[in-house]
């Protein structure tokens, strides 16, 4: 449905400087974020960082407290959630439990005042998208979750608005369900081409269907990229404790000169790349290593503390996780460390209490500043 106002090369949403607040409590502090048309945009983050609050005031159901939203080049700020091209995907038990699926489906639409045969066709449409077709007589109690949640998925495309809001739409469903429609609401995205705002607490779904992650917390929108950027090359450290399972190490820059920065981490002068950092000797910063990155091998007592790129710890034991095994050590000053590596058959792990030396590679460790 685009509008007289609606620009095509404008971005789906554009948000600027957004802040909201219920009462005293800052649930939005600055958010600027802006959203391509046709991308799978994924929210992601801790409980109670914020990302329905940001969903819901894009809908038009909170009024910012400061802030424009842009939808389509429009400026939607005085636009009740009805005139405004989003609609709002609800989870599963909200279908109309005595209306069939075709009669949940069409139930907007009816409300609008289409006609039948219109109705009947945008219906018959939604319903293919989601692979619905032979459920059309079914009543919600008739079918299982994976289905009731198509039908919501069929009630919010047959409206055809430019950007669906997604409000953690998986969350009713069991585990393997719920990756399975992973995959699905991704290609439904592909399917029907416009823009999806999906939030989720869960990495791995979002990972799933993303095109971009965005990282909300406490109010902040910490980063955004592409999945493989913010699991990869992550900027903030709340990305990286929050994002796969990384190694973190509190330390101090002890050299910032040159091509490679080094940090002190209890002692040991471990050798960053400086990329495009800006540091300053004696600034604390964290170190992130993901699990993966990090090798861990019998030591011998009298090894070297460190050559740049490793560090001695203390084994203390594994665990066997199926496809992987999590070697689990410890530095001198009490820091956990993971090893995380493809479990083999003949793994004999050293005993526990044993020096181990930790290392990785110079392009695996990331320095972040904040
Ligand atoms: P979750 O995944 O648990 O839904 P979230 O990231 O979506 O978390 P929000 O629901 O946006 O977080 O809530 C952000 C913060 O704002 C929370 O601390 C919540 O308690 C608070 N909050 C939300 N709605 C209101 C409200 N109507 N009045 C007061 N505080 C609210």
């Amino acid at each position: 449905g685009t509008t007289d106002m609606t620009d095509n090369k404008a971005p789906a949403v554009e948000v600027r400087n957004l802040a909201k607040h219920y009462g005293d409590f800052v649930a939005l502090k600055n958010v600027n974020v802006s959203i391509a048309a046709g991308e799978y945009f994924v929210l992601l983050g801790p409980s109670g960082g914020g990302k329905t609050t940001l969903l819901r005031t894009l809908g038009g159901f909170h009024k910012p407290t400061r802030g424009e939203i842009l939808l389509h080049g429009r400026n939607v700020g005085h636009l009740p959630p009805d005139k405004r091209p989003t609609t709002m995907v609800f989870q599963a038990y909200a279908l109309f439990p005595h209306m069939t699926v075709t009669q949940n489906v069409g139930y907007g639409l009816k409300v609008a005042g289409l006609s039948k045969a219109r109705i009947a066709e945008k219906v018959d449409y939604a319903l293919e998208q989601v692979g619905l077709t032979q459920f059309t007589h079914r009543k919600p109690h008739e079918l299982s979750g994976g289905q009731q949640q198509r039908v919501q998925l069929a009630r919010a495309i047959v409206l055809d608005r430019d950007i669906l809001l997604l409000d953690e739409p998986l969350a009713a469903l069991d585990a393997q369900l719920r990756k399975d429609m992973c995959l699905e609401l991704k290609h439904l995205q592909e399917k029907v081409g416009i823009t999806f705002i999906h939030v989720t607490h869960n990495q791995e779904e979002a990972m799933t269907v993303a095109d971009r992650i965005a990282l909300i917390a406490n109010g902040d929108l910490v980063e955004y990229g592409r999945a493989r950027d913010i699991y990869r090359a992550p900027q903030k450290s709340f990305t990286a404790s929050f994002v796969g399972e990384n190694n973190m190490l509190k330390g101090k820059v002890a050299q910032s000169n040159g091509a490679s920065i080094v940090v002190d981490v209890a002692g040991a002068m471990l050798q960053v790349d400086k990329r495009d950092l800006d540091v300053s000797d004696g600034q604390e910063v964290t170190l992130s290593i993901r699990s993966e990155c990090v090798s861990l091998d019998r030591a011998n007592g009298s090894a070297a503390a460190s050559d740049g790129l490793s560090m001695i710890g203390t084994y203390d034991e594994s665990v066997y996780l199926g496809l992987t095994t999590s070697h689990l050590a410890h530095l001198p000053d009490g820091t956990e460390m993971v090893s995380r590596v493809i479990a083999g058959s003949d793994d004999t792990p050293p005993e526990a209490g044993a020096p181990v030396r930790l290392s990785w590679k110079p392009s695996d460790i990331r320095l972040h500043v904040e």
